[in-house]
């Protein structure tokens, strides 16, 4: 006799949650997998080696739970962060993810609502009803960027509790400018997360929303070494925000939810921040050999400040997508119509891409 299974409508699930989907990006074993922005350099060996050193020692503690502040972690993340922020402004968790979701858990939950402008990462939605939240969606320009009037005009209306900004925005790859940020906040009652995940590979001379934490309790910026660091499998992200904020948080972590050996880890990576950022200027013009070769392949390439490159012109997404995919190269379908999003890999990855796309034929 086969073994009885139930399914998720057998059981007594939230209401709420029923009929959703879980995040699903396809983890498919190609030679060139560009489809989850990670950074596809691997950490380099002399690092690789001075955060095994650091793991042995903290191993020898295992027994013992970690320090549930993670202190040190927080000071490395504060001095790398730069712009006079101290260890009581920070919070970490395992992946940005973890720690946007303290912040809803905080902020929003049942009866109240996140809004953010779409499309944009596609987990908000997903952390916003997994606390009981409302997610609201706004809109943005046809090129996907936002104006201060706009922008405000829409916060005003939505009223929401949390207001998510993603800056390089996910899957646009757009920036946002610090007159929208300050609007925003100035409009709102809510909770501002400018989500600057992708914030390394903008140019050196932009500013980041960490300029505008003082004198704002209700802003966080938050960020990840998921990316940049090269450090997605470790799970480690972090914000900046006020003292208070911070305290809001401490109400809904898990004890003990840094392990110790992803805080010494992430010490030790930080520690060797400049070897790790390395790689950041060669991403950068990867994902310009991408822009430009699409331009010349006819698509329509959007200006990216982030490691990936969001291109319409696709007649059929989804065929090309597969037509890569028989190729050996894995890209990301995001939904929306006549786009495909490639994340900028190694030289190497990168060309792969290019050549598989030019092999397809032009673009519609
Ligand atoms: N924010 C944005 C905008 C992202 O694109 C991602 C990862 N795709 C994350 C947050 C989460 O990254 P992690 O949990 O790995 O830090």
């Amino acid at each position: 006799m086969g073994r009885v299974t139930a399914s998720l409508s057998d059981l007594p699930l939230r209401d709420d949650l029923r009929g959703l989907t879980p995040y699903g990006a396809p983890q498919a074993p190609l030679a060139v997998a560009l489809n989850v922005n990670e950074n596809t350099h691997p950490v380099p060996d002399e690092v690789a080696s001075d955060i095994l050193d650091d793991i042995a020692v903290a191993l020898r503690d295992v027994n013992r739970y970690p320090d549930r502040e993670f202190t040190t972690l927080r000071e490395g993340f504060a001095e790398y962060l730069g712009h006079g922020l101290d260890a009581s402004q920070i919070w970490a968790g395992n992946g940005s993810n973890e720690v946007l979701q303290h912040i809803l858990q905080a902020f929003a939950g049942p009866g109240r609502t996140v809004f953010g402008f779409a499309p944009t990462y596609s987990m908000y939605p997903l952390l916003s009803q997994g606390t009981g939240a409302r997610w609201v969606a706004g809109e943005r320009q046809p090129d996907y960027t936002l104006t201060v009037e706009d922008a405000v005009a829409q916060v005003v209306e939505a009223d929401p509790d949390v207001i998510m900004l993603c800056t390089p925005n996910n899957p646009t790859g757009t920036p946002l400018g610090l007159d929208v940020i300050e609007a925003v906040y100035d409009a709102a009652r809510g909770v501002v997360v400018v989500d600057e995940a992708y914030q390394e590979f903008a140019p050196r001379d932009a500013a980041s929303a960490l300029t505008l934490l003082e004198g704002r309790p209700r802003l966080a910026v938050s960020r990840t070494m998921s990316k940049a660091f090269a450090f997605a499998g470790a799970r480690v992200g972090y914000l900046a925000a006020d003292p208070a904020f911070i305290d809001a948080l401490r109400l809904v972590r898990l004890p003990y939810h840094l392990s110790a050996l992803t805080q010494a880890a992430a010490v030790a990576a930080l520690r060797n921040a400049s070897t790790m950022l390395g790689m950041v200027d060669d991403i950068i013009e990867q994902r310009d050999r991408i822009t430009a070769t699409l331009e010349a392949l006819d698509y329509e390439p959007h200006e990216s400040w982030s490691n990936f490159v969001l291109f319409g012109g696709v007649a059929d997404p989804h065929a090309t997508f597969q037509a890569l995919y028989e190729r050996g190269v894995l890209v990301r379908d995001v939904g929306i119509p006549n786009h495909l999003r490639v994340t900028a890999g190694t030289e190497a990855e990168t060309t792969a891409f290019l050549d598989a796309l030019a092999s397809i034929g032009s673009a519609s």
